[in-house]
């Protein structure tokens, strides 16, 4: 199993991911949790990529084709993996390919997640995650029981700060941009799957478990 899931910020990648990985116990690869941690942990990178990551921008080929290979490389990689979030634009896809071929793992399919840009926004304004332990609840459909406090740890939550309004439409329209090349990308390989992202989360988990194992 070599899956990648395209799809906006807020489609729901990482839950499908997260959800993917125990079901094939096979590991995700989140190039924006890789980013994330890599800031958290003040590596030079980190800094680097803050900047842009603060603006909703894409972060520079340089440093996320480096971070991806190297994590691509390791040896639980081998018996498969999800990745989420990568790649972004027709480059990066071009950019995996040669990758993955030399490490001899090359992907099986793209699963893309299909939601209406209103929702994306809603979803997105409405994240908290947990501090602590990283659980995601959604103040519109997954609330918490106790407002800004995890039901699993009792940890505080917060907002990402690029959930914020004028951030999240950066990256919905950054990612908008770049995603028709990429969708023909895949389409003309004939591994693209689309998938509507919108209804429960376990139903489109069935409907992405099902396009994969077609394959
Ligand atoms: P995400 O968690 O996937 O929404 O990513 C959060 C942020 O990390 C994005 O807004 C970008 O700044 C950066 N990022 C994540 N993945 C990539 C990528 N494949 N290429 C460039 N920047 C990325």
């Amino acid at each position: 199993m070599r899956i990648v899931l395209l799809g906006e910020p807020g489609s729901g990648k990482g839950t499908q991911a997260k959800k993917l990985m125990k079901r094939y116990s096979i590991p995700e690869i989140s190039t924006g949790e890789i980013l994330r941690k890599a800031l958290a942990d003040n590596t030079p990178l980190g800094k680097d990529a803050k900047v842009f990551m603060d603006r909703g921008e894409l972060v520079p080929d340089s440093i996320v084709l480096g971070m991806l290979h190297a994590r691509l490389k390791k040896e639980d990689c081998r018996k498969g993996y999800i990745i989420d979030g990568f790649p972004r634009s027709e480059a990066q896809a071009i950019s995996l390919d040669r990758m993955t071929s030399v490490i001899g793992s090359p992907v099986g399919v793209v699963v893309s997640i299909e939601v209406e840009r209103n929702e994306l926004v809603r979803r997105m304004s409405g994240r908290r995650i947990c501090v602590t332990c990283g659980q995601v609840y959604n103040l519109h459909f997954l609330p918490s029981k106790n407002e800004g406090v995890c039901d699993k740890c009792g940890g505080g939550l917060f907002q990402r700060d690029d959930d914020r309004e004028a951030t999240i439409r950066t990256r919905l329209d950054i990612y908008e941009s770049q995603k028709f090349p990429l969708v023909e990308y895949y389409k003309k390989k004939g591994i693209l799957r689309s998938v509507k992202g919108t209804g429960s989360v376990e139903d489109i988990f069935r409907t992405i478990c099902a396009e994969v194992e077609k394959r």
